[in-house]
């Protein structure tokens, strides 16, 4: 009974398997023409295959983004000009690569990720530009003197002026370092018209060595715009001579071109000397030693190579120094300048203690007479 059983289901699923066979035979023949009549197996396979597309649809969506970013920085290429112009203004020599980039494709068909990448690259080209990498090194001109031998030095009470800044109207909120051009130039007129020899620590040595007649000495502390467009003029117009300590980052700083400085140190009529780099107070960092070294030396290499002149001395920001910072200013200078008040003796003061008088806006010019005869 029972072998008749399973052979009776045997045979069942044989005609069931060939009915089977036959049916999807007919399907495939019929699935182009009726494609709703799909067994659900298909239909699954179907969808299965409709949802490929999706994912590889999906990692496309992250590229358009970045395109629309990228298209979004065109603005760009608008602050890429003016560098260029500047460069081929100050250095002619270097027009062959300025002038080659200007003759690339309009900025509508150059890849919109170059404009990116320029953007980006841009500050690093422009900073130094403007500051001294842009500027010729020029040789040095002038080697520092060897010091004297101390008896050579003759006791001379040498006047050495102090100036800031300087306007005629409106002075800024520290009135009194802004002394009127017109008394600055009766002052000079005075000096010119009195005999007084105008020297820089160039000439140093000579007034002690030699019989300068009436030495006197006109300095200007940090580094003004006004340094140029104010004082300059009356320089020229009398041939006077004067120092300015320049904080070497008073470079571009408020309109005090490196080109300004350059002119004036080329007409020596203006000696630079270093007021540091950061106008820090050398006393408060004179325990640090990194932070002495930069102020000291970097200011003088700085100051060297945008004048191509010897800097020979610094005059102590804000007055501040201290046996270990004289220690220190004398591995790099002759000289350096304090805000003591009075004559320098140039036989019984240091030179690394030299004494400067103070002229502010409220000095007339009797009391700039007064000063030089104390
Ligand atoms: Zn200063």
């Amino acid at each position: 009974m029972k072998k008749v059983f399973i052979l009776a289901i045997l045979t069942a699923v044989l005609l069931l398997a060939s009915c089977q066979m036959w049916y999807y035979d007919l399907i495939d023949l019929t699935q182009p023409v009726t494609g709703a009549v799909i067994d659900p197996v298909v239909q699954t396979a179907k969808k299965a295959k409709a949802a490929v597309p999706e994912p590889e649809s999906t990692p496309k969506e992250p590229e358009i983004p970045e395109e629309t970013a990228a298209s979004s920085e065109i603005p760009a290429p608008e602050p890429e000009e003016e560098p260029e112009e500047e460069t081929t203004a100050e250095q002619p020599e270097e027009t062959t690569g300025p002038s080659a980039a200007a003759e690339q494709p309009s900025p509508s068909i150059i890849p919109t990720t170059e404009f990116a990448i320029a953007a980006e690259q841009q500050p690093q080209i422009i900073i130094p530009a403007t500051e001294f990498a842009v500027i010729p090194q020029q040789p040095l001109t002038e080697a520092a003197e060897p010091p004297p031998a101390p008896d050579a030095v003759r006791s001379e009470n040498v006047p050495i002026f102090t100036y800031h800044t300087s306007a005629e109207n409106n002075p800024g909120r520290l009135h009194e370092y802004y002394v009127k051009p017109s008394e600055f130039e009766k002052q000079i007129k005075y000096l010119t018209e009195n005999n007084y020899t105008f020297c820089t620590f160039n000439d140093w040595y000579e007034i002690g060595l030699h019989d300068i007649e009436k030495p006197v000495f006109i300095t200007f502390d940090d580094g003004y715009q006004s340094n140029y467009t104010e004082i300059f003029p009356i320089l020229q117009k009398y041939n006077a001579k004067i120092t300015i300590f320049l904080a070497a980052d008073n470079v571009s700083a408020e309109g005090f071109t490196a080109e300004m400085i350059r002119e004036m140190s080329d007409s020596r009529l203006v000696k630079f000397e270093s007021h540091t780099v950061n106008h820090v107070n050398l006393a408060d960092i004179s325990g640090n030693d990194e932070g002495l070294t930069s102020e000291l030396e970097d200011s003088k290499h700085r100051i060297e190579e945008l004048t191509g002149r010897r800097v020979l001395a610094l005059a102590y920001p804000g007055g501040g120094f201290n046996a270990k910072v004289i220690e220190r200013v004398k591995e790099y200078y002759l000289f350096g300048v304090s805000t003591i008040y009075g004559f320098h003796n140039t036989g019984r003061h240091s030179n690394f203690e030299i004494r400067r008088l103070e002229v502010n806006r409220s000095t007339s010019l009797n009391a700039f007479i007064s000063m030089l005869g104390g």
